[in-house]
């Protein structure tokens, strides 16, 4: 019998028509566990590095993490993954919402998408009755509306759909897919689907998930939901609101948007606002979210309700993912969090990326005013702040004029514009926008993580660790003293000791090799959480979280009656992570893509940067190029992967590389 899994796959041809249902290895489960280690496993032996995201080579797998649809709270990601047309690299990103256990329900722990449809289709997952339904009457509708008409249309109200909106049609790069209050938001995934012919996948399942020790499974998931009981409203003091508690970022209860409005930069990282926040802006955004917030929802088996029902003026009712209640409003410099509200509506529809979007829209008029772009690729564009976001959110995702060029992403189309553009586009890291951050010192543990992450959501692959020192040693002995999550005493040790100011501060501390630990660490907790379809809010992101190091691999024993540790969970993490890397590392990725925007810190230190990535691919069995190392390889028990890097030269008998990045800048 197979535990926690299905078993079974969904594979459809687009191109033609044919769907399989596909036994599985269980092998694979042992070696990678599922989610994103699986997705990782099928990109490699199945997508051919030089496959462009559009080819319909390229495949498009919504999988299940491996303990959804148990009751494990929070474990409801569906991890989508393919070759990202915006970073070209592999793109994977998740969504919570309801989807990923109903497909479980159905029978299935992934579906598989590849070739195009020639015309626009939707699936239809029924339990064992899987169908490609025409969806040409959907074409143009948002995908919050899709989702609905399809509910209708098949007589299902419990029916769970993801689906794409016009952007994904028209493969804008920062098309999103849109499901319940959630979305797959980064990398363009939704591009991929649209170029796939796919409007939606409906699924509807009542099948049931087998566990290996259901009573031991069960006493484990009640000790996270009574320490989730205790832990959430015992807020972590001196750590910004959103970090304080548990949940995902920005979750919508939050009325101090202090740091955020503060810190990040409005316009496109134009211009810090430091004295924003006031005690009258602090009751209208108060005032704001609590008239359009109608209900507070959550996940599928959650109880942190992260999201919420919005019902602004003007506009029709609609689930607000955390982040977008801020990003338009900075973007635009609107000061009315109204704006925000009434915009994210349509852009939900649109399905696209609250985070790229309205970067890639200041941009757009950033360019205008430094006369790069002209009134002529503005023509009819209102003059008010508020009505030209509008008229250039229609644009981008009809691919109309200038909204063609934008729809590209900064990057892609600072390159296209040209004169001078390319500086604008200053928030990107492997071509793809980030944090809208400015900062001054620079910060050794986010060096790494921005420059070698390859998870591309906004955060990073932050988390588990403070972002800064605690002020006092009382703060700093009062966090350490039951932080149960630390992987061992001398991460305790690195909070005690870290300062704000002297010797102890940044960017000298913490030590270098701490820096490198602090970040593995992270960044294994996030691979976990993607494998196991865990939500990061109850997991890699905040501070003392209920799943960790410790307990997840009790979880993974109870939940499958595989016999895990913490060494073997590693050792997966680590074969997961590598197989992530060389999938990109065979697509060309190499030591010169990994660095954070030039301007992100004010105060950089050349020497101690290059001190953190040499020590940081060492630590993490690379070699000087970012490239996996042939023994490392072997340890993982991936020779395969050593030996393609072989045939292909990106190793060669002394581990050295070719010296220059290999060009993954074609179209
Ligand atoms: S913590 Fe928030 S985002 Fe995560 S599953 Fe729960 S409700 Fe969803």
């Amino acid at each position: 019998m197979r535990y926690t899994e299905t078993g079974y796959h969904l594979e459809i041809d687009l191109s033609r028509g044919n769907i399989e249902r596909v036994e599985t290895d269980p092998r694979l489960t042992e070696l990678h566990l599922g989610g994103l280690g699986t997705n990782a496993k099928i990109l490699w032996d199945r997508v051919p590095p030089e496959t462009e995201p559009f080819s319909s080579d390229n495949l498009l797998i919504f999988s299940a993490g491996l303990l959804c649809g148990t009751p494990a709270p929070g474990a409801n990601r569906t991890i989508i993954s393919t070759y990202s047309p915006q970073t070209l690299y592999m793109g994977y990103s998740m969504m919570g919402g309801f989807l990923a256990p109903e497909l479980k329900y159905a029978g299935y722990d992934k579906v598989i998408f590849r070739g195009k449809s020639p015309n626009l289709v939707y699936v239809w997952i029924n339990n064992d009755r899987v169908e490609i339904r025409d969806a040409s009457h959907l074409r143009g509708k948002g995908a919050v509306e899709t989702s609905e008409l399809i509910k209708r249309e098949l007589k299902e109200p419990k029916a769970q759909v993801a689906a794409i909106g016009l952007a994904g049609e028209n493969r804008v790069y920062m098309a999103s897919i849109e499901q319940g209050r959630s979305s797959a938001s980064r990398l363009g995934l939704g591009a991929v689907m649209g170029d796939k012919g796919l409007k939606a996948i409906a699924v509807r399942g009542t099948k049931d998930i087998n566990i290996a020790r259901p009573a031991e499974y069960m006493q484990l998931c009640n000790d996270v939901l009574q320490y989730i009981k205790v832990r959430a409203p015992n807020l972590i003091p001196e750590v910004m609101p959103i970090l304080a508690g548990l949940g995902s970022p920005q979750e919508m209860l939050h009325t101090d948007e202090k740091w955020h409005t503060e810190n990040f930069m409005w316009g496109n990282a134009r211009v810090r606002r430091k004295d924003f926040w006031n005690k009258e802006i602090e009751e209208k955004w108060k005032d704001s979210l609590e008239t359009v917030r109608t209900r507070l929802i959550s996940c599928y088996n959650c109880p942190m309700k992260c999201g919420a029902i919005i019902s602004a003026p003007g506009v029709s009712t609609y689930m607000m993912k955390c982040f977008s209640k801020l990003t338009y409003t900075m973007a635009a410099f609107v000061e009315d969090l109204d704006f925000g509200f009434k915009i994210a509506q349509r852009a939900t529809e649109y399905g696209v990326d609250g985070f790229s979007m309205p970067q890639a829209m200041a941009f757009g008029f950033e360019l205008k005013e430094a006369g790069i772009l002209t009134d002529a690729d503005f023509a009819g564009c209102p003059s008010d702040n508020e009505g030209k976001f509008y008229w250039l959110l229609d644009r981008i995702v009809r691919r109309e004029g200038i909204g063609d060029v934008l729809a590209n992403g900064t990057y892609w189309a600072a390159k296209q514009i040209g004169k001078g553009a390319e500086a604008y586009a200053h928030n990107n890291i492997k071509k793809h926008e980030q944090l809208p951050l400015k900062l001054g010192m620079l910060n050794p543990i986010y060096f790494l993580m921005y420059c070698t992450g390859e998870k591309a959501n906004i955060t990073q692959i932050e988390g588990n660790f403070p972002q800064a020192p605690f002020s006092t040693m009382e703060l700093k002995q009062g966090f350490v003293k039951d932080w149960v999550q630390a992987p061992d005493e001398k991460f305790k040790k690195y909070v005690l000791d870290w300062e704000l100011r002297g010797e102890r501060s940044m960017p000298f501390y913490p030590p270098v090799e701490a820096c490198c630990e602090i970040v593995d660490w992270q960044e294994k907790m996030h691979h976990i959480d993607d494998a196991l379809g865990l939500c990061a809010g109850l997991s890699s992101f905040p501070l003392k979280p209920p799943y960790h190091i410790h307990n997840l691999p009790a979880f993974i024993s109870a939940a499958t009656g595989m016999d895990m540790d913490e060494a073997g969970l590693t050792q997966i993490f680590n074969r997961n992570r590598n197989l992530v890397r060389a999938i990109n590392v065979r697509r060309g990725l190499r030591r010169a893509d990994e660095k954070p925007p030039e301007d992100h810190w004010k105060k950089r230190f050349p020497e101690l940067e290059t001190q953190l990535l040499d020590a940081y691919y060492k630590f993490k069995g690379w070699n000087h190029e970012g490239i996996p190392t042939k023994e490392y390889l072997h340890e993982l028990g991936l020779d395969y992967v050593a030996e393609d890097f072989f045939r292909r030269g990106i190793l060669t008998n002394n581990e050295g590389t070719p010296s220059t990045s290999a060009e993954t800048e074609k179209k």
